[in-house]
Order: structure tokens, then C-alpha cells, then sequence
């Protein structure tokens, strides 16, 4: 109770959703709350149960609503990779996250928006797939079963980006899912699909988006659907030495501008998502927020938290990861290398690692979950 009245005293929206997964009108309503608080919330990248959980926990913990969203390959390996049929592993391990989801995230007492993330055009079966899943829980509850898809044809000539996109969002708005595109490219790789990104140079000029280019796309699907962009201003999926990469945060503002003054709309118009943001300094990241930015990606630090707070456990109890009774002392090491005991280490490095987004973010304590 109290956890509740926190959350609606610290809210800047009059308005709230129900807690768990937010689709269609609640979704754009968790929209509307990040323009009007001027925050964004973290999309994390999860590839077990274990990782969803460590995220929930986290937004349960800083009342904070949460982005969950899985990449192709990360719902492979949630399906097992062991699972010959690669594409089935792919479909179901997404739908078994998806269920994950809708069936714990109300008990931690916050919104979950929940995302596919990249789809090239060889994925687009993939989609397909998932979009059928989603039609026939929408024929059962009356919702779909994610919230957004995201459709990155960013390699590819605009015009043949827009089509497709505009294909795929007349197909989704029924179902009352939103879609996610990529305008220009985001350098550096990210689960297969990457793009060209000289890691020594300063002249990575396709890592910047065109304002014009959001214009058109926007003009063109803004209309048929739930959109939402990510642009890129110099980002990079990974990690990399610092310098080479400058971000350009006032592409995301001319962007806006350009919107808000052609079609005569409020102050940004545009929903903006921020891909590889990893090690970018704080000041460029509040600035990308102030223009529009409601979704930051979250997935190679999340994936090092887990890691190292794992390694960490195990070099600190060696002997129990190579023997099962201890040589010495004749003591079973069950309790070590039981996996839960481990796997919990890297739950916690991740809640941690994504409490901290929060804060960057601004929607600590900005839950709109009732
Ligand atoms: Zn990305």
C-alpha cells in the first residue's frame, strides 16, 4: 500500500495504468507520462528467466516502469539452443518470454512495456510468426501479446524502408502494437546485425540521421499507427574506446523541430529510442531525453553485470566449482554450486546495473502503475 501511494505522489501524470504488461491505449498512455515527466525507461535485453526476473525486481524496487525486449537470437537461446529448428526456437522462445512476462510482471507492481528488438528483412518471418501468436491472444483477451516490434531495414534504401515499415504497421495497429524503426544506421554489431563502423576513425558520417529523412518517415507512418523512431546521432552498439564515437544529441532536437513546425504539432511529436548508448556520458544522454528520447536501450552493460558478479562468486569459491566434497575438509559444496546460488549473483549485478539506468533515465520513483 504505501509502495502505491509513493508512486502516486511521485508521479508527474495524472494519469496511470494497471500494473503488468501495458499494451495499446496503456502503452501509449506510459508514452505520454515519459514525454510529459521528460524521462525515458531502460529496454533491457533478456535471454533467460533469470534475467527477466533481475529486471522486474529492479523496476519493482525503484518504481519504476521497464522496457523488457528480446532480440532474435537472445529468443532463440530462450527456446534452447539446442532446439535444431532454429526458427520454432525463435517463435517460442519469444512467446515463452512474452508468457514469462505477462504471467509475473503485475506482481512486482509496475508497467512492462515488452519489445522484440532488431528484425532485418530475413527476420521478417520471424515477426510474422509472432504476429500471428499475437492475433489469436488478441482474438481470446482482447490484447496483444507484445506491446511494439521493431522493423531495422535502416541498411537499406529509404524509400524501401518505408514501404515495408508502413506494410507492417497496418498490419500491426489492429492488434493494438506499436513498431519501432531504425532511420540511419547504428554503428557497431549486435546479436548478427551490424553495420559498418571504422572503430579508428572520426568520419563514421552514416552513423547520423537526416532530419529530413524523419519528416518523410514519419509523415508517411506516423498515421497508420503506434511509431515510434530510432534515429541515430553517432550511437554504436557495444562497447568501444572512448573518442571515436561523437554523439550528436541536436539531430534528435532538428529532428523535432522539423516535425513539430511541417506538421504544426505540440513540442515533440516525435516518440525517439536511443540504441547503443552504452558508455555514453550522462549530460548527452539527459540532453537525448529532453528531445524526445522515451526508450533507452540496455543489453552489453546488463550482459558484463551479470558476468562479472558471477565470476566473481566463482573465483571467491573456486574449490566448490571443481570438486563436489571439499578435498580438505570432507564439507559438501552443494550449497556453492547449487545454481542458485550463483545465477542469484548475476541477478543482482543485473538489478543493480538497471536500478542505476533508472536514475540516469529519470523515472526512478515515476512508476504510473496502480
Ligand atoms: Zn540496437
Amino acid at each position: 500500500m504505501a509502495v502505491s501511494l509513493m508512486n502516486k505522489h511521485l508521479s508527474s501524470s495524472n494519469s496511470s495504468v494497471p500494473a503488468g504488461v501495458v499494451t495499446g491505449a496503456d502503452y501509449r498512455t506510459l508514452l505520454e507520462a515519459c514525454r510529459a515527466g521528460g524521462y525515458a525507461l531502460p529496454a533491457v535485453n533478456v535471454t533467460s528467466s533469470s534475467m527477466v526476473n533481475a529486471v522486474l525486481e529492479a523496476a519493482s524496487q525503484s518504481h519504476s516502469d521497464v522496457i523488457i525486449q528480446v532480440s532474435h537470437s537472445g529468443a532463440r537461446f530462450y527456446g534452447g539452443n539446442g532446439l535444431e529448428n532454429t526458427h520454432n526456437a525463435a517463435v517460442f522462445g519469444a512467446l515463452s518470454m512474452a508468457h514469462h512476462v505477462h504471467l509475473l510482471a503485475q506482481s512486482y507492481g509496475v508497467a512492462v512495456v515488452l519489445h522484440t528488438d532488431h528484425a532485418n528483412r530475413p527476420l521478417i518471418p520471424w515477426l510474422d510468426d509472432l504476429i500471428t501468436h499475437s492475433a489469436r491472444h488478441h482474438e481470446r483477451t482482447g490484447r496483444p501479446l507484445f506491446s511494439s516490434h521493431m522493423l531495422d531495414l535502416s541498411a537499406e534504401p529509404l524509400d524501401a524502408n518505408i514501404d515495408t515499415c508502413a506494410d507492417m504497421l497496418k498490419r500491426l495497429a489492429p492488434l493494438d502494437i506499436g513498431l519501432e524503426i531504425e532511420l540511419g544506421i547504428t554503428g557497431g554489431e549486435e546479436d548478427g546485425i551490424g553495420h559498418e563502423f571504422d572503430e579508428d576513425s572520426t568520419e563514421n558520417s552514416h552513423l547520423y540521421t537526416q532530419p529530413e529523412d524523419v519528416l518523410k518517415a514519419w509523415q508517411r507512418l506516423n498515421p497508420l499507427g503506434m511509431l515510434s523512431i530510432a534515429a541515430s546521432f553517432g550511437n554504436v552498439h557495444g562497447v568501444y574506446k572512448p573518442g571515436n564515437v561523437k554523439l550528436h544529441p541536436e539531430i534528435l532536437k532538428d529532428s523535432q523541430e522539423l516535425v513539430q513546425k511541417t506538421a504544426k504539432t505540440d513540442h515533440n511529436p516525435l516518440h525517439l529510442v536511443f540504441h547503443g548508448g552504452s558508455g555514453s556520458e550522462i549530460d548527452k544522454i539527459r540532453q537525448a531525453i529532453s528531445y524526445g528520447v522515451f526508450k533507452m536501450n540496455l543489453d552489453t552493460d546488463t550482459q558484463f553485470a551479470y558476468a562479472h558478479k558471477v565470476a566473481a562468486f566463482i573465483m571467491e569459491h573456486q574449490e566448490a566449482f571443481e570438486h563436489q566434497i571439499c578435498p580438505k575438509t570432507g564439507k559438501p559444496f552443494k550449497k556453492i554450486y547449487d545454481p542458485r546460488a550463483w545465477l542469484r549473483k548475476g541477478e543482482l549485478g543485473v538489478a543493480e546495473r538497471v536500478k542505476e539506468s533508472f536514475e540516469i533515465l529519470g523515472s526512478h520513483g515515476k512508476s504510473i502503475a496502480r
